[in-house]
């Protein structure tokens, strides 16, 4: 799953495995998880109405196993290109009658890929033409060698509309998951995977995730891509309401300003203002990505881990001044500069002149040397050029704050903010062959640029955001259209424009810090 280097060995506790069915259309991919599902559900948890969230657990002998419901590779795939890695094993289904097919091929090309484990199971043993042994020898030709033909793959022959040999799947799934010890830190902040989400009449924003590190609770501020929001609610895949889901567990969420996007991470905040920021970050690097702005791409891993560290960036600071009383004084007025996005550390602080010592620790940590009525001798003052070290010497506390602050502002990232700078109704469409959709539009207000950004949202749903391919008036490319004018336009890949629609133009504009 995730790189849990940041788990020490003894926080680690064993996890249910997350398991995924795959294999050819029509292979019975949901009538196994169906029966699964139906037959493996404890009494206890029964109790409640099986709601589809889009994963679900079962248990067998004491022991979970978390099931992705969406049969089939797509939203494996999907998930996978997002970065994603949340399954441990895939359950290969292949009909014993009908035996290896292209798609049940793309299935293992596809596990191999993501180094999932794959069961074999050979489905409908019940039907009159079933022949395994046939099956064993197509995939011995992929590669797979089953264990009775002296490989390593195991396969076990069900039948999932008789519900037969489902038991025995779900012992070697749990078998596999104990030869792979699958381990997960379930005390710290929850981070894991979208698996599904969509927006919910009554509700809002509905997702379900899969929590893969951590235990996720109601109340807990968190951050997926660009959607944010505090935890509200939280139910199970058995309808329940929860107040926690720890590691490999599925529970739909509550609470998220927008619809997610299923595959991408979620993680948890310190605040609510932080998961905020992060979500506008993303935001914002999504929109300069589209305008072409954009200088680096934000990586969530590391907003994440920036997250987890508590504060965004670090300044290091070495601290020397004549008197004790003035380098604590200066100690104190600077530690107190620290904020959500800067900390400030004081790795060092003492009486006395800038020597060597102090010079190769700033090195050693990026650190800058505060001088307070103190100063560095020439000898010093010559290896500080040479190591680079930015050594400042002030008399005023107060300018040292003033110079700290303005540091402190030179480490952030620039800020970019969307400012929408018009709207154009759709009043007619036009397709041309070879070339799209061309749009008709009338400028409601403010203007739009041909660099600008363009969003269509219809029903509360963006259904585009991207650039426009060309702007018109008339026959001429133009460079702006202002409120009250008509003009043509082309959406950057896409074609779906329909009369009626409204394009929003934004910009993304700098923020003086
Ligand atoms: P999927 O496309 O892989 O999800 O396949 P389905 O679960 O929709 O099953 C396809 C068809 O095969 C359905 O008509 C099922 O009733 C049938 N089927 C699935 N499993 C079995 C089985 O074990 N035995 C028999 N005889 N038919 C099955």
């Amino acid at each position: 799953i995730f790189k849990e280097v940041e788990d020490k060995e003894e926080d680690l506790e064993a996890r249910p495995p997350v398991v995924v069915v795959m294999g050819h259309v029509d292979h019975g991919k949901t009538s196994l998880l169906d029966a699964i599902r139906s037959t493996h559900v404890t009494t206890r948890e029964a109790g409640g109405i099986t709601q589809h969230i889009g994963a679900s657990t079962v248990t067998l002998n004491g022991k979970k196993i978390t099931f992705l419901d969406t049969p089939g590779h797509e939203a494996f795939t999907a998930m996978r290109m997002r970065g994603a890695q949340v399954t441990d094993i895939a359950i290969l289904v292949v009909a014993a009658d009908d035996g290896v097919m292209p798609q049940t091929i793309e299935a293992i090309n596809h596990a191999r890929a993501a180094g999932v484990e794959i069961i074999v199971a050979i489905n409908k043993m019940d039907k009159q033409g079933a022949n395994p042994d046939r099956v064993k020898q197509e995939l011995a030709d992929q590669g797979l060698l089953v264990e009775d033909w002296g490989g390593d793959t195991i396969c076990v022959p069900v039948s999932a509309v008789k519900g037969e040999g489902l038991d025995n799947l779900l012992e070697m799934v749990l078998l596999v998951a104990e030869m792979n010890n699958y381990k997960a830190n379930p005390n710290c902040k929850a981070r894991g995977t979208i698996v599904e989400a969509q927006l919910d009449k009554g509700r809002g924003p509905v997702a379900t995730v899969l929590v893969q590190r951590g235990t996720l609770k109601v109340g807990d501020p968190i951050v997926a891509g660009c959607a944010y929001g505090r935890i509200r609610a939280m139910v199970d895949d058995k309808g329940r309401q929860v107040k926690k889901a720890g590691p490999s567990t599925p529970v739909e969420i509550l609470g998220l300003s927008e619809v997610p996007v299923a595959g991408d991470m979620f993680y948890v905040a310190n605040s609510d203002k932080q998961a905020r920021q992060a979500a506008d970050k993303v935001k914002a690097q999504g929109r300069l990505q589209i305008l072409g702005q954009s200088q680096q791409k934000v990586s969530l891993d590391d907003l994440y881990n920036q997250i987890q560290e508590g504060q965004m960036k670090e300044l290091n600071l070495i601290v020397k001044a004549d008197v004790q009383g003035s380098v604590e004084a200066v100690k104190q007025s600077l530690e107190r500069l620290s904020n959500e996005e800067v900390r400030i550390r004081i790795i060092h602080g003492a009486v006395g002149a800038i020597t060597e010592s102090d010079l190769m620790l700033a090195s050693a940590s990026g650190a800058i040397i505060i001088g307070f009525n103190v100063r560095p001798d020439t000898a010093t003052k010559a290896i500080a050029d040479r190591e680079e070290v930015d050594i400042r010497l002030y008399r005023v506390i107060y300018n040292a704050i003033e110079d700290i602050k303005s540091a402190m502002k030179g480490m952030l990232d620039p800020e970019f903010v969307e400012k929408v700078t018009g709207h154009i109704e759709v009043r007619q469409t036009f397709k041309v062959s070879g070339v799209g959709t061309v749009a008709g539009g009338y400028v409601l207000d403010g203007k739009v640029g041909r660099h600008s950004g363009v969003r269509i949202v219809r029903d509360g749903i963006v259904v585009y955001e991207g650039k426009l391919a060309s702007l018109k008036r008339f026959k001429d490319d133009v460079k702006e259209v202002n409120t009250g004018y008509e003009c043509g336009l082309m959406f950057e890949r896409f074609n779906d424009i329909k009369e009626g629609d409204i394009a929003e133009a934004f910009i993304m504009e700098e923020v003086p810090r």
